[in-house]
């Protein structure tokens, strides 16, 4: 009987946890529109901060594309590089 009811509550633990992960999902359907590129998250260089690669601010140095959160960090990311190499 102690198996039985053990078998049970973690029945309902899985089914808790498919609870929440098709919710989160669902709540990231609504914020992001659907599509591959809204989905794909990117690093910003400068403060570290992920950003949905649709939103970020692209900008190309050397053959590279990096993604900002916000044309500050872009400047500031270009203001250290100059600071770098100088
Ligand atoms: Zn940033």
């Amino acid at each position: 009987m102690a198996r039985f009811i053990l078998f049970i509550l973690l029945l309902l633990l899985f089914y808790g946890i498919l609870y929440y992960l098709i919710k989160d999902m669902a709540v990231r359907g609504k914020k992001w529109p659907k599509g591959t590129e809204a989905e794909e998250l990117v690093q910003d260089p400068y403060c570290q901060t992920y950003i949905p690669k649709r939103t970020a601010v692209k900008k190309r140095v050397n053959g590279k594309t990096y993604h900002f959160c916000s044309k500050e960090c872009l400047g500031k990311f270009r203001e250290k590089r100059k600071a770098d190499r100088a």
